[in-house]
């Protein structure tokens, strides 16, 4: 069985907030999180 989840460069992208120890996987879900979270615009 091919495990896909070997140590490879290509981890996936992470975005920290700057506001909480918080990290996502996206862009778009930090954005999402500073708006419901910290109230960013
Ligand atoms: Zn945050």
């Amino acid at each position: 069985m091919k495990n896909s989840d070997e140590n490879s460069t290509n981890v996936k992208a992470s975005f920290p907030c700057d506001k909480c120890d918080q990290t996502f996987g996206s862009r778009q879900e930090l954005k999402e999180h500073g708006r419901s979270a910290h109230q960013l615009l």
